[in-house]
């Protein structure tokens, strides 16, 4: 037997994908798992949904993926937003559901509910968020891309916004992704490749309550779609490599109504003195293993304390340059961990810097 080349495998794949689809649709339905990965599968639609409300309920085993019980295992998928398929293109879609246990209460890795919950009780507020999504590419074999085999690149350096060969990898995955998300009408505000080599970042915002969390998770799963056509693992661990390497981050960057229009400097510096009285409550949501990546180095602040400064990167907090010049506009909380859940993020971060904290 002949095996065929990967060139030979998309012509013919090619002539099926041209095949029409007899006006049906194909939803790819995501869910996030009990590790802060997603899944998905996909179901064929007799037409094309004019709103979340025409797209039905689903279900998945949920003990194939540690999210319920053999027992009991039917986790129930409940539509919340769709978006246009880059992959399969035409009238196919990609849906974000939530996951519900069969009691009717959210499944224990559902945090959207809540989330969604705190972003209404304030919609008053209009918060926006931007969220800097930091990333690392590892290859197949679990090496960090194209670093040498069993060494080291050189020290960090070149590599941060790094332009020619050995200074930036997989530019073609990160432009892939980023057409992506645009076709699906993600928010994607921008990339850049990071300080440590293969590590790079993309920018989603500014979005307003719940469609962040929402549109952060599709960008993800977008992301894990294109690097897997590529052969390129992609990791959201804070600490990807120990040693001197920088860590990866998820940069939250937050404005209210009030902070947004001049004068709102004021309105930044309350939400900062509540948002101290409650770091260690953040921290614990901020993600797993981030206490590696917050040491004080690597352009971070330490775990144990809370603080702030104008355009300080070793600060939890730093309020941008032009922002502390003009006295409004955001502020960006740099302790949340690349593998967030965005949902616990910027649902905390609502009901601390909206809400009244007793003294
Ligand atoms: P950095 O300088 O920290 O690298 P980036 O340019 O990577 O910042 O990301 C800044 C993020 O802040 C973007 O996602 C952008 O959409 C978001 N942003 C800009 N203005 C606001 C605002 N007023 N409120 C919330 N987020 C904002
Ligand atoms: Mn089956
Ligand atoms: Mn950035
Ligand atoms: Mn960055
Ligand atoms: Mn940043």
């Amino acid at each position: 037997m002949t095996t065929i080349s990967i060139t030979e495998q998309t012509a013919i794949l090619a002539k099926y994908l041209e095949l029409p689809q007899n006006g049906k649709v194909l939803a790819e339905y995501v869910w996030i798992d009990s590790e802060g990965n997603t899944r998905s599968k996909c179901r064929t639609l007799a037409k094309k949904p004019s709103s979340v409300d025409d797209l039905p309920e689903w279900n998945f085993d949920g003990s194939s993926t540690g999210q319920a019980p053999g027992h009991d295992s039917d986790v129930y998928l409940r539509p919340v937003a769709f978006y246009p398929d880059p992959f399969r293109k035409g009238e196919n879609i990609i849906v974000l559901t939530e996951c519900w246990n069969n009691d009717g209460t959210p499944n224990k890795f559902n945090h959207r509910h809540e989330c969604a919950k705190l972003m209404k009780a304030h919609s008053d507020d209009e918060v926006w968020f931007g969220l800097e999504q930091e990333y690392t590419l590892f290859d197949q074999f679990d090496n960090v891309y194209a670093w040498p085999k069993g060494g080291f690149p050189a020290p960090q350096g070149p590599y941060y916004c790094g332009v020619g060969t050995g200074k930036v990898y997989a530019r073609d995955v990160i432009e892939a992704h980023y057409r992506a998300a645009l076709y699906a009408g993600i928010n994607i505000s921008g990339i850049n490749a990071e300080v440590m080599p293969s590590q790079w970042e993309f920018q989603v915002g500014p979005c307003e309550g719940i469609s962040m969390g929402d549109e952060l998770w599709m960008a993800r799963y977008l992301l894990q779609r294109v690097a897997e056509e590529f052969g390129v693992k992609i990791s959201f661990h804070p600490k990807p490599l120990k040693g001197d390497w920088n860590g990866a981050g998820c940069h939250t960057n937050v404005s209210t109504k009030s902070m947004r229009v001049p004068g709102g400097m004021k309105d930044i510096e309350v939400a900062l003195s509540k948002l101290a009285k409650r770091h260690k409550e953040h921290m614990l949501l901020y993600g797993a293993d981030n206490e590696q990546r917050l040491t004080g180095r690597h352009e971070t602040a330490s775990i144990d304390s809370f603080s702030s400064g104008v355009a300080n990167r070793g600060a939890s907090i730093r309020i941008p340059r032009q922002v502390a010049k003009e006295g409004y506009g955001y502020f960006e909380d740099r302790r949340p961990a690349s593998n967030i859940d965005p949902y616990l993020v910027t649902g905390i971060m609502v009901e601390t810097i909206c809400g009244s904290i007793p003294d």
